[in-house]
C-alpha cells in the first residue's frame, strides 16, 4: 500500500516532534511493506514569517490531495503578541483553524488513555483512577463560539459602550453530525455516551439535547445521558472511570480534553484524530507548540507518534500497524524510559531523539 502524507511541523516543538513520528512511519513502512509519499509544507507562525500568511493555499491543495495530514503544533509564545500589527489580522493559530474548515473536519478525538506504567505521574491517587483510564472525548471542531460572528465596538468616553461579542452557533446539521460519530465510537467501545453542556443557561445546549434524543434511537444498544460541563469538570478528577464516550461542543471539548490530558500524567502523552465525512484525516498532538522547551530535546514526542497510530487506524484501517505502534510505546514506557514531563525517581531519563529511536526499535510485525 501507498498513501500519500502531509507533514505539518510547524512551530515550537514542532519540527522536533514530527522528525521522530516520521521515523516511526518509515519503520511501520519497512515492517509492514508500506510505501508513503511524504510532503512537507508551511502552517502557522514559520508559514507567516515564510510566506505572510499563516496558511498558503498551496498547503491547502496539498493536504487536499492527500490521504492524511500529520501536524506538530502551531503558535509562538502566548505572552508576546508578534502579529498584532499583520495587516490582514492573521496569526498562527488562524492557520491551524482554516486547515480544519477547508478539509471539512468536524469531528475532533482526544482519547485521554493513562498507561498503567505512568500511574505514579497522575496527579489523582491511585484508588480514583485504578490501574488504568480509557475516555474518549469527541470534540464539535468547526463550529461553535470560535467560529461565530465576532464584534468589537469601541467609545473611548463610556465604558458601558465599549464591548465585545462573540456568538455561539451550532446548527442541527453541525450537532447531528458530531453525536453521530460520537455514537458510533461508542458502539466499539463500552456503549455509552455523555452529552457535556450547559442546557440550564444556553439555547444551543438544549437544542443539542432534542438532537442527541433523535440521534440516540439509531443506536438502542448504547445508553447515553447528559451533564452540565461544569459538573464534568468536577466529575473528571472526582470519577473520571465513569465515562466511556463524551461528546460536546467545541469550546467545552477543548477545555475538558486538557483537563483529562493532564490525569494521564501529561499532555505529552495525548494523541488527536480530526476527521469529516471521508477518510481523510488531519493527526496531531492534543498540546500546543510549547515554545518554553522549543529546540531543547527535551518534548515528549509520544502524542505525536500515538497520533500516527490513530492516523492508520481512522484514516487507513489498518489495525495492525496502529496497535504495532501503540505496543512499542507501551513498551518503551515498561522498561522504565522516560522523557522528562513524565519523570519520577527511579526511572531512566531520555530525550525527544532518543525516545523516537527507542520506540521505533521496538515495532515488531508479529503476523
Ligand atoms: P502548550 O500545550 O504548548 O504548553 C503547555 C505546557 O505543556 C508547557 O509547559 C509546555 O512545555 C508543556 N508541554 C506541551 N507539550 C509538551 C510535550 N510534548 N512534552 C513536554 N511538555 C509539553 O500550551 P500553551 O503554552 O498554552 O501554548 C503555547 C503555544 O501553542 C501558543 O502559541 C498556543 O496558541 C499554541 N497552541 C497550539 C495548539 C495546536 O497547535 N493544536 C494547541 C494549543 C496551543
Amino acid at each position: 500500500m501507498t498513501k500519500k502524507i502531509v507533514i505539518l511541523p510547524g512551530d515550537g516543538i514542532g519540527p522536533e516532534i514530527v522528525m521522530q513520528a516520521v521515523m516511526v512511519l518509515h519503520e511501520i513502512g519497512d515492517k509492514f511493506n508500506h510505501g508513503f509519499i511524504i510532503s512537507e509544507q508551511l502552517i502557522g507562525d514559520v508559514s507567516l514569517e515564510t510566506v505572510g500568511c499563516s496558511l498558503p493555499d498551496k498547503t491547502i491543495e496539498k493536504c487536499k490531495e492527500s490521504d492524511a495530514v500529520l501536524l506538530g503544533a502551531v503558535g509562538g509564545d502566548p505572552n508576546v503578541n508578534k502579529w498584532k500589527d499583520h495587516p490582514e489580522g492573521d496569526r498562527p493559530e488562524k492557520g491551524l483553524l482554516k486547515i480544519r474548515k477547508e478539509l471539512n473536519l468536524y469531528s475532533n478525538l482526544r482519547p485521554a488513555i493513562l498507561y498503567p506504567q505512568l500511574k505514579d505521574a497522575s496527579p489523582l491517587k491511585s484508588e480514583i483512577i485504578g490501574n488504568n483510564l480509557d475516555v474518549m472525548i469527541v470534540r464539535e471542531l468547526i463550529s461553535g463560539i470560535y467560529f461565530g460572528k465576532k464584534n468589537r465596538t469601541v467609545n473611548e468616553a463610556d465604558d458601558e459602550e465599549s464591548f465585545a461579542t462573540d456568538e455561539l452557533f451550532y446548527s442541527k446539521k453541525e450537532i447531528r453530525r458530531i453525536l453521530k460519530n460520537g455514537f458510533e465510537i461508542a458502539q466499539k467501545r463500552n456503549k455509552n455516551v455523555v452529552v457535556v453542556d450547559k442546557a440550564n443557561v444556553l439555547e444551543t445546549s438544549k437544542l443539542w439535547r432534542e438532537v442527541t434524543a433523535e440521534v440516540a434511537k439509531d443506536f438502542p444498544d448504547v445508553t447515553y445521558s447528559h451533564m452540565y460541563v461544569d459538573n464534568a469538570a468536577m466529575q473528571l478528577v472526582v470519577n473520571p472511570k465513569q465515562f466511556d464516550v463524551i461528546v460536546t461542543t467545541n469550546m467545552f471539548g477543548d477545555i475538558l480534553s486538557d483537563e483529562a490530558s493532564m490525569i494521564t500524567g501529561s499532555i505529552g502523552m495525548l494523541p488527536s484524530a480530526s476527521l469529516g465525512d471521508t477518510k481523510l484525516g488531519l493527526y496531531e498532538p492534543s498540546h500546543g507548540s510549547a515554545p518554553d522547551i522549543a529546540g531543547k530535546d527535551i518534548a515528549n514526542p509520544i502524542a505525536t507518534i500515538l497520533s500516527v497510530a490513530m492516523m492508520f487506524r481512522y484514516s487507513f484501517d489498518l489495525e495492525k500497524e496502529a496497535r504495532a505502534i501503540e505496543n512499542a510505546v507501551g513498551k518503551v514506557l515498561e522498561e522504565g524510559y522516560r522523557t522528562k514531563d513524565i519523570y519520577t525517581d527511579g526511572d531512566t531519563l531520555v530525550g525527544t531523539a532518543k525516545m523516537g529511536e527507542l520506540i521505533c526499535e521496538r515495532i515488531e510485525n508479529n503476523e
